[in-house]
C-alpha cells in the first residue's frame, strides 16, 4: 500500500513564497496574472456565467487551484458564502452581518427537511447531519465538528453558530438553580461571552480574536436532548497580560471593566476616569466586545453571584495596578532596586484590591529568596531587568488561574451527570496555523497542533477512502497527497524530536544557551527533511516545512519559555490573600523548592500541551468528523472582498484541491455486502456471487454498475 502512496512534490511553501512576490508586484503585473488565470478558467469552464451556482467544488472541471478560486470568487460575489468541497465545507466570511441567514426559520427549515443536503449549502447541514449521525446505523457514534482557518477566518463565529443550532433544535432541558428554574441552553449559550471576555482580544488581524483554543463537548440523552456541556480549553496566551503587541489589546475583560464600571464600582476598584494604565493600551477603541454588562449578565446565568463577581473584579483591578509598577536602581548595587516614586500608590493600590501584604508584596518583587537546607535562606537582591519580569510572572500567573478557574467554573455550572448523558457532539475551534516574522515556542505549539489536525483529516478521508479501495480491489488512480508524519515525528519524535531535546535541555536546570541548543538539533535531527537551517541568519533558529508551509523559529527564549518559571515566594504571597478566591487559587499549589529544581519532575509548557492534545486527538479519532474550513477572503477584515491572492493561499494551506480531487473521484455511495446482495443480486451472475462473501462495502460491484468519474489530472 505504501508503494502505491506517492507523496506530494509540489512544495507549499515555494507556493507561498511565489504569491507573497506576486502581491509585491504592481497592479499591472497582478492584472495580468489576473488575466492569465481567468484564461486559464475559460478553456475549460463551459458556462461561467453559471460559476456561482456550483454548490459543490467537485462540480468543477477540471478541479485545480484556479477553477476552485473562480468558482468561490464567483459564489462570494453572489453572496453564497458556504460551498462544498467534497466531504468538507468551505465557509467564506463576507465581514458583514447577512440578513436572515441564521434566523430561527432557517434553522427548522434545515432541521425538518427529509434531506438537507438538498438545500443550499450552509453550515446547517453540517451541523444536521452530525445531528443525525449521532444516532448511527448500528450504534450510536459521537461526532466531532473541526472547524478550522486562519485567525480572523470565522471560526469562532461558526462554533457559535453550531451552538445556537444545537440550542435551538435540541432544546428541552431545565436546571434548577437556588432560586430560579432556568434553560440549561441559555447557560451553554452564555458560556461564550463569558470566555470571550477573558480569553479574546483585539489583535491586527481580528478584533475579537480567541486567543486560547477549546474544545466543546454537547452532551446528548437518548432522545437526542441537550442535558449538559463540558469544554476544555488549550494555550491561553497569559502573555498577552503583560506585554500586549504593538496595536494591539490586552483581554476585552479589562476593557468593560473600565469603560463599564459605576462609580462605586470605580472606587473601590482604583479606577478613575482617565486612569491609564501601562497595560491598557489602546483603550481609546471603542469596540462591540467592549460590553460588561453581557459580562456580568453571563456571569449571572452561569451561577457567579455577587460576590464572587466582586472577588474575581478586584483581583483583575488589582492586576491592572501591578503594570504600573516600576523600578529604578540603586547607588549601592547589594541593595535591592527601588520602586519608582510615581508607582509607590500602584503598589500600595495593588497589594489592596489583591488583599496581600504590601510590604511582602514589594519584596518578593525585587528580592530571590534562595534556600539553602531546611531552616535557613538566603535573599538576593533581584537585577531591575528581572524586577519587571517578576512583575509579569505574578500577572500571568494570577491571570491564568483565574481563567482556569473560571473554566472549571462554567464546566460545573453546564455539564450533566454521567448517567444522564450518552453521547455528545464536539465542536472544535482552535487557533489556525502561524507563521510571523519572529516565531518562538507560542506557535511551534500552536503549528504542531495543526500538523496533527492535518493528520487526522487525512487519516480519516484521504487515506481511509484511498485504503479502502485498495482493499476493495478497485481500479484506483491515486491522488498524491502531502503525508505529514514526518513533521510530526521531527517535533514530537521521542526521545529525538524537538520536544524531547527542549525538556532535556531544561531538565538539565543550566545556563540555557541558543546556539548550543541549535548545535544539538542539528546533530540529531539534520536527517529529518522537514528540518532546515538558514546558513545566513545571524540568530539561532531552526526552520520546519509544515504542511502549510515554512516556518523559522527563534531558539533565543525558548528554554525559558518552556520551563515558565515561577518564583515560589509570589506563590507563597498569594496563598496569604485576604480575597477567598484569589487565596483558592492558590491553595493547593505547590511551590517548587529552589533546592531541588533540574529534576525530572518539572512539567514543561510542552509536555504540558502535548499530553492535553493527545487526549483531544484520542477523542476525535473515537468520534466521526466533520470538517468546516473557514477562508478569510481579505486581510483588512473589509466586508464583502474577495482578493485571489489571500483565498489561494489558505486554499493551498489545507489542501482543499486535493480533498476535492478524492471526493469527485471517489464512489460516494457504500453499502453493506448484504445488504446489497439482496437488493442488487437479481442482476448480477451468480458467479460473481459465489465469488464474493463477505466485505464490509461492495464496491467492486458497484464499480461494475456505475464507474466512478475519470479521476481528475
Ligand atoms: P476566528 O475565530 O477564525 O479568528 P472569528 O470567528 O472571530 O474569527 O471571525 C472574525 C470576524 O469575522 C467576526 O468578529 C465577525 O465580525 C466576522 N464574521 C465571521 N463569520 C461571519 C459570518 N458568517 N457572518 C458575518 N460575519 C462574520
Ligand atoms: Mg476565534
Amino acid at each position: 500500500m505504501n508503494s502505491e502512496k506517492s507523496l506530494r512534490t509540489r512544495n507549499t511553501h515555494e507556493k507561498k513564497v511565489k504569491s507573497a512576490v506576486r502581491k509585491k508586484l504592481g497592479r499591472a503585473d497582478r492584472t495580468s496574472l489576473n488575466d492569465s488565470l481567468d484564461g486559464e478558467v475559460k478553456a475549460f469552464l463551459i458556462d461561467e456565467g453559471q460559476l456561482h451556482t456550483y454548490d459543490d467544488l467537485t462540480k468543477v472541471n477540471p478541479v485545480n487551484p484556479t477553477t476552485v478560486l473562480k468558482c468561490l470568487q464567483a459564489r462570494y460575489r453572489a453572496k453564497v458564502f458556504y460551498t462544498h468541497a467534497g466531504c468538507t465545507l468551505v465557509a467564506l466570511n463576507p465581514f458583514q452581518l447577512i440578513p436572515g441567514l441564521y434566523s430561527l426559520d432557517v434553522m427548522k427549515e434545515y432541521h425538518c427537511a427529509p434531506q438537507p443536503t438538498e438545500f443550499k449549502p450552509h453550515i446547517f447541514i453540517v451541523a444536521e447531519e452530525a445531528y443525525r449521525n449521532v444516532q448511527g446505523q448500528v450504534e450510536p457514534v459521537n461526532q466531532s465538528l473541526v472547524v478550522s482557518g486562519e485567525s480572523g477566518a470565522g471560526k469562532t463565529w461558526t462554533s457559535r453558530c453550531l451552538m445556537k443550532y444545537y440550542a435551538t433544535v435540541a432544546a428541552s432541558s431545565l436546571v434548577k438553580t437556588q432560586d430560579t428554574v432556568e434553560r440549561l441552553e441559555r447557560r451553554v449559550l452564555e458560556s461564550n461571552p463569558l470566555m470571550e471576555a477573558f480569553g479574546n482580544a483585539c489583535t491586527l488581524r481580528n478584533s475579537n480574536s480567541s486567543r486560547f483554543g477549546k474544545y466543546i463537548q454537547l452532551q446528548l440523552d437518548r432522545g437526542q436532548m441537550l442535558v449538559g456541556a463540558s469544554v476544555q480549553t488549550y494555550l491561553l496566551e497569559k502573555t498577552r497580560v503583560a506585554a500586549q503587541p504593538m496595536n494591539e489589546r490586552n483581554f476585552h475583560i479589562f476593557y468593560q471593566m473600565m469603560k463599564g464600571a459605576n462609580d462605586e464600582q470605580r472606587k473601590e476598584w482604583k479606577m478613575a476616569h482617565g486612569q491609564r494604565f501601562a497595560w491598557l493600551p489602546n483603550s481609546q477603541k471603542t469596540l462591540e466586545e467592549d460590553c460588561f454588562e453581557e459580562t456580568v449578565e453571563a456571569m449571572k446565568h452561569l451561577g457567579i453571584d455577587a460576590e464572587k463577581q466582586g472577588h474575581i473584579f478586584k483581583i483583575l483591578a488589582g492586576v491592572l495596578q501591578l503594570g504600573n509598577v516600576t523600578f529604578c536602581s540603586t547607588k549601592n548595587e547589594s541593595q535591592p532596586c527601588d520602586i519608582e516614586k510615581q508607582s509607590k500608590d500602584f503598589v500600595h493600590n495593588c497589594a489592596l484590591l489583591l488583599c496581600v501584604p504590601e510590604e511582602e508584596l514589594q519584596t518578593c518583587l525585587r528580592v530571590q529568596t534562595l534556600r539553602a537546607g531546611k531552616q535557613s535562606a538566603l535573599f538576593k537582591p533581584c537585577s531591575l531587568a528581572n524586577c519587571s519580569v517578576r512583575r509579569d510572572c505574578l500577572a500571568k500567573l494570577i491571570y491564568a488561574q483565574l481563567f482556569e478557574w473560571l473554566v472549571k467554573f462554567i464546566n460545573e455550572s453546564m455539564c450533566a451527570e454521567k448517567s444522564t448523558w450518552c453521547n455528545f457532539i464536539g465542536l472544535l475551534d482552535v487557533y489556525g496555523f502561524e507563521c510571523f516574522q519572529l516565531n518562538n515556542l507560542e506557535q511551534l505549539c500552536i503549528n504542531y497542533a495543526n500538523e496533527k489536525l492535518q493528520q487526522h483529516f487525512v487519516a480519516h478521508y484521504l487515506k481511509a477512502q484511498q485504503e479502502e479501495y485498495v482493499s476493495e480491489g478497485l481500479e484506483w488512480s491515486f491522488v498524491q497527497y502531502q503525508d505529514n508524519q514526518s513533521c510530526l515525528d521531527l517535533i514530537e519524535g521521542s526521545p529525538m524530536g524537538v520536544f524531547s531535546l527542549l525538556n532535556e535541555e531544561c531538565r538539565l536546570n543550566r545556563a540555557s544557551d541558543a546556539k548550543q541548543f541549535r548545535v544539538r538539533l542539528e546533530k540529531e535531527l539534520s536527517d529529518n527533511s522537514s528540518m532546515s537551517w538558514d546558513k545566513f541568519s545571524k540568530l539561532p533558529h531552526f526552520t520546519v516545512a509544515h504542511y502549510a508551509g515554512k516556518v523559522s523559529y527563534q531558539i533565543e527564549g525558548m528554554m525559558e519559555k518552556n520551563k515558565d518559571p515561577v518564583p515560589p515566594e509570589l506563590i507563597h504571597l498569594l496563598q496569604k490573600s485576604q480575597n477567598p478566591l484569589l487565596h483558592q487559587l492558590f491553595s493547593d499549589q505547590q511551590t517548587e523548592d529552589p533546592g531541588t529544581r533540574g529534576l525530572k519532575s518539572v512539567v514543561t509548557v510542552v509536555s504540558k500541551f502535548k499530553s492535553s492534545l493527545e487526549s483531544l486527538m484520542k477523542v476525535l479519532y473515537s468520534t466521526t468528523p466533520h470538517y468546516t474550513r473557514c477562508i478569510k477572503p481579505n486581510p483588512e477584515c473589509l466586508p464583502l472582498t474577495f482578493k485571489k491572492e489571500e483565498v489561494i493561499m489558505q486554499l493551498e494551506a489545507c489542501g482543499i484541491v486535493e480533498t476535492i480531487h478524492i471526493s469527485a473521484a471517489g464512489f460516494p455511495i457504500r453499502i453493506p455486502y448484504t445488504s446489497f446482495l439482496q437488493r442488487y443480486a437479481l442482476i448480477s451472475n451468480s458467479a460473481f456471487i459465489a465469488q464474493r462473501t463477505s466485505g464490509n462495502a461492495l464496491l467492486s460491484l458497484v464499480s461494475v454498475l456505475f464507474p466512478p468519474l475519470p479521476s481528475q489530472p
